[in-house]
């Protein structure tokens, strides 16, 4: 039987993640943070967050980077490896990576939420070659092109706006006639002479080889086709969590979310989530820090209260 290493095991690190383990420091416990890829999470795609309360504009790396500088100097422990899931011994959980196992009291998953596909022929196959799910990471690969968004949430619009600053066309691809993301990103597109709104439309095939070169799109509305010539297309129709892993010890709803409410406690006693993963009306960076922080407060107590 493995001994208790950490207070705390947070997964993922990203805004939720992290915040949780600025609050588990803080208040005095041992934390280990485990993230898969790089820390961030989704912010890191943003181009600029000007709706988090006193900061006015910083881009999504500065923000995440500023808040991986803040974890570490309180001295949480941060290490990268991919989770495979959580056995629930009662006050103690065991946390299984690729290569090693941790043991903690209590463990909050703030895994975040994953870029949904359009699930059509060849998107896999022509990702890096001009399909992409990261206008903020790959948009500079094309400077003075013509590319596509799809997608209309307020990650498609801010990803046509901030493409729309160096491509030279940008298409926004949209399967309804009206948006779902905010209204003055909407305006903002209208402002730009290299915007067009293609809306009631669908993708229905990209083409090219070893580069993408068109994309077929279905005017739903009208039952039109019409072929696209672009070099880059960006898809941007949202997120689904990252939490079947995890189905065997927390319940999930129908979509995949972690079953848990406004204090982030879970059908598991111990087990907590955070952030974008867990069922809840309002994704943002606010609502992830807010969730990191009751998250952490609820483990922190959690610890005091199961291991006296
Ligand atoms: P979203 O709001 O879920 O929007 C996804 C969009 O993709 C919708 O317009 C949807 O169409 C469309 N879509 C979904 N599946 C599709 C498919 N198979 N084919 C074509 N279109 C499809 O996702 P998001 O834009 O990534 O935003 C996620 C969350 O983050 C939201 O809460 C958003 O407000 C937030 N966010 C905030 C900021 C910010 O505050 N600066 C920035 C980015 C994101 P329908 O509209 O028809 O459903």
């Amino acid at each position: 039987m493995s001994n208790v290493n950490y207070d705390i095991i947070i997964i993922g690190a990203g805004t939720a993640g992290m915040t949780a383990a600025i609050y588990g420091v803080r208040s005095g416990k041992s934390v280990l943070l485990i993230e898969e890829k790089i820390y961030g999470g989704q912010i890191i795609n943003t181009p600029e967050v000007a709706n988090y309360p006193g900061i006015e504009s910083i881009s999504g790396t500065s923000f995440a980077t500023n808040l991986y500088n803040q974890v570490k100097s309180l001295g949480a422990e941060y290490i990268n490896a991919k989770v495979s899931g959580i056995k629930d011994c009662g006050n103690r959980k065991e946390v299984i990576t690729n290569d090693n196992r941790y043991v903690s009291h209590a463990v909050i998953i703030a895994t975040g939420s994953k870029n949904r596909t359009l699930g059509i022929p060849k998107e896999k196959e022509l990702i890096g070659k001009g399909v992409s799910y990261c206008a903020t990471c790959d948009g500079m690969f094309f400077k003075n092109r013509d590319v596509a968004v799809v997608g209309g949430g307020n990650t498609a619009l801010e990803d046509a706006l901030f493409l729309s600053n160096y491509c030279h066309k940008v298409y926004l691809i949209h399967r309804r006639n009206a948006f779902r993301g905010e209204r003055h990103l909407e305006e903002g597109l209208k402002e730009k002479d290299n915007v067009e709104f293609v809306l009631d439309s669908i993708i229905e095939s990209i083409n090219g080889e070893k580069q993408l070169e068109s994309i077929r799109v279905k005017n739903t509305a009208q039952n039109l086709y019409s072929e696209i010539p672009v070099s880059g297309l960006f898809i941007a129709v949202g997120q689904a969590p990252d939490t079947q892993i995890f189905s065997n010890v927390v319940e999930l709803d129908e979509y995949g979310y972690i079953m848990a409410g406004e204090d982030c406690t879970t059908s598991c006693e111990g087990i907590f989530a955070a952030g974008d993963c867990r069922t809840k009306t309002v994704r943002q960076l606010t609502t992830a820090a807010s969730d990191g922080a009751i998250a952490s407060l609820g483990a922190c107590s959690y610890v005091d209260t199961n291991n006296k």
